[in-house]
């Protein structure tokens, strides 16, 4: 039974390898640039609320300290005026003589005590100190003339006369207050008072606040850092340098630029500034708010560092990277396990697939087979009754050939028989004689040659009915009796057709029926016999001996031998060359089934020396003697 023919099977579709959307070299360089992205959004983002919230707090900041700025100013606004109100004042600018100005100057040193200013003074029409409450001191303005003064400029115009700047004398810095003193309804003098600022900058630096403020002309008057005051926070070209040197506000200051490194404006009134480290360290980052003061044209500074809120921004730039990575380490292994899963998902149900279809083949096979097995049941029925019948049919035809060797030496028995009969005959009335006249003696020998002669007669039947008996396929035959007893039934014939038999067979017992090896061995000696009965010179060779598990039987004759043209029918039933009723032409098919069932063989060889010779082979019992018996 051929098995059929399966195609290649193809890989399931779940177990197919799908292109990568990303090769895998590219991850670490992807996962490495979101770290990057990400990193930068949440510094920047952090930055921002950073900024803002520091913005916030700067703002209140500023409030509170311009305020304070603011109100310094103005607890002091009020002073000038009160000049007016004081009649020794008065006297003394419409009639300056010494008791008037010591008056005066006593009152306001008193005034000037009691409201906590850094000196008050009254300044005639003329522009020339008159009075003043620091007329006792070596630095006293007394006699001065400070016409040149914006303040009492402004102050003789009627206007509220506000200046800052350093004593022309002495360089301190102060904030002037003037205010023009009328007498009906002429300004007669200004009273100027001025103030110290100097506590306001030690109150920022007790706050650890970074502020300055920085003046109409963009000098700052006032910083809590020292290394700031004066500096220009706006470019000086050299004409604007010369305006403020002759103009003495600032004393003969030297003007440096307080310009940042880097500016970024982020609204009217806030900016990022990088401004050089006054003690030549790394520039400073500094979120830098303005507020312009309310009555003064003072623009209020606060500058907060923003090294912090970067610190914190760098910080958490740096958490997102980390938190990124850590997302995308958990994605990839989230995702190379979910492939891991999928393929033996996949797997199991590819195996799945091919178990069930492995079934399906097994069942599709089992029937199959059972089907062929049922044929082969059938087959094996119809053979064994096929066999059956040829055996039966074998049974008849080996009885129709015993018989038709028997109906062939009927006549060779009956003469066989004839001759004892004859003797019988004679030898009876003979012994009837003897008896009649006493002759016991000759009559009993008579007898004894009588019983002898009826033994040989029932040899002879016996032989015959032996042969002619039906055998089986099993069953056991011993050699030399086989051939005792072939010789024996052909001994009319032999004693007709005399030749000289070579007899070497060794005795041994062979697996078939002993009537059976009889009658191939009576063919075989049959046609040799007929083969040399037209030749004078006849000899007859029966050899045997053991081989392997095997009995080589040869029969051997010089005869004419067997023309190559009828060789190949030699075996074939009713195939005879002999004349008339002689021949059936069975008995060399008959003995080579014989041989065949017995699981032996018979074939012909055809010597060059001439005759022919045929081997029969024949399967040994277990056992055999195996001494050859010559008879010659
Ligand atoms: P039958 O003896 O009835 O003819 P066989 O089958 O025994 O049938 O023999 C077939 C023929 O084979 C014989 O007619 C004979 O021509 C030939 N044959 C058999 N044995 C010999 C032999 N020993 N020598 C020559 N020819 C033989």
């Amino acid at each position: 039974m051929q098995s059929p023919h399966l195609p290649p099977r193809a890989l399931p579709p779940s177990l197919t390898v799908n292109p990568r959307l990303i090769p895998p070299l590219h991850v670490p360089l992807l996962v490495l640039l979101l770290m990057l992205g990400c990193g930068l959004v949440a510094y920047q983002l952090s930055e921002r609320a950073g900024l803002r919230a520091l913005a916030d707090n700067g703002e209140r900041q500023l409030e509170l300290h311009a305020g304070a700025l603011e109100s310094a100013i103005s607890l002091h606004a009020y002073l000038p005026s009160l000049l007016e109100l004081e009649d020794s004042v008065g006297l003394l600018l419409r009639e300056p003589s010494e008791p008037h100005r010591a008056q005066v100057n006593a009152w306001l040193a008193g005034l000037n005590q009691r409201s906590g200013s850094r000196v008050v003074y009254l300044i005639d029409r003329s522009g020339r100190v008159v009075a003043t409450s620091n007329w006792r001191d070596a630095d006293s303005f007394q006699g001065d003339d400070l016409s040149f003064r914006p303040y009492f400029q402004d102050a003789m115009q009627g206007k509220p006369g506000r200046f800052y700047g350093l004593d022309s004398i002495t360089g301190e810095p102060g904030y002037y207050l003037a205010h023009g003193l009328r007498q009906g309804g002429e300004i007669v003098g200004v009273a100027v008072v001025k103030i110290r600022l100097e506590a306001l900058e030690k109150r920022w630096q007790r706050a650890q606040l970074q502020a300055y403020v920085s003046d109409g002309n963009g000098i700052v008057i006032l910083s809590s850092d020292p290394a700031r005051r004066f500096r220009s926070v706006r470019p000086l070209d050299d004409a604007r340098r010369a305006a403020l040197a002759t103009s003495l506000q600032y004393h003969w200051t030297r003007f440096e630029e307080l310009q940042p490194l880097s500016r970024q404006r982020l609204s009217a009134d806030s900016e990022l500034l990088s401004l050089p480290d006054p003690s030549g360290g790394q520039p400073v980052s500094y979120l830098a708010q303005t507020h312009r003061l309310a009555d003064q044209p003072w623009d209020f500074t606060l500058l907060s560092p923003v090294r912090d809120v970067r610190r914190a921004a760098t910080s958490h730039g740096m958490l997102a990277a980390v938190a990124v990575a850590l997302l995308a380490f958990l994605l990839i292994a989230w995702n190379e396990r979910r492939k891991v899963l999928a393929t033996r998902l996949a797997a199991r149900e590819a195996l799945e697939q091919a178990n069930n279809q492995l079934e399906r083949k097994i069942a599709e096979r089992t029937e199959h087979l059972r089907a062929s097995n049922e044929h082969l049941k059938a087959q094996i029925r119809e053979r064994r009754q096929a066999e059956e019948s040829l055996r039966k049919t074998q049974d008849d035809l080996i009885q129709a050939g015993k018989l038709a060797v028997i109906g062939q030496m009927s006549t060779c028995i009956a003469h066989e028989l004839n001759q004892p009969l004859a003797a019988l005959r004679t030898l009876s009335g003979n012994t009837v004689r003897f008896l009649a006249r006493g002759d016991n003696a000759t009559a009993s020998s008579n007898l004894q040659t009588i019983n002898e002669l009826v033994d040989h007669m029932g040899r002879i039947t016996a032989s015959l009915r032996a042969f002619a008996k039906r055998g089986g396929d099993g069953g056991q035959a011993e050699v030399g009796k086989a051939v005792d007893a072939a010789l024996f039934l052909l001994h009319p014939r032999l004693e007709r057709t005399p030749l000289t038999l070579h007899r070497a067979c060794a005795d041994a017992r062979l697996a078939i029926d002993q009537t059976r090896l009889e009658q191939i061995l009576v063919n075989l000696i049959v046609n040799a016999i007929d083969a040399l009965s037209a030749q004078s010179d006849r000899q007859l060779w029966l050899d045997g001996a053991c081989e392997d598990d095997h009995y080589r039987l040869t029969v051997r004759d010089n005869g004419p031998g067997i023309p190559p043209a009828l060789r190949k029918q030699l075996f074939e039933p009713f195939f005879t060359t002999k004349p008339g009723e002689q021949g059936l032409g069975l008995g060399l098919t008959l003995s080579a089934s014989l041989a065949a069932a017995a699981h032996g063989s018979l074939t012909a060889q055809h010597p060059e020396d001439g005759g022919t010779l045929f081997e029969l082979r024949l399967p040994l019992l277990p056992s055999s003697p195996a001494e050859p018996r010559r008879d010659e």
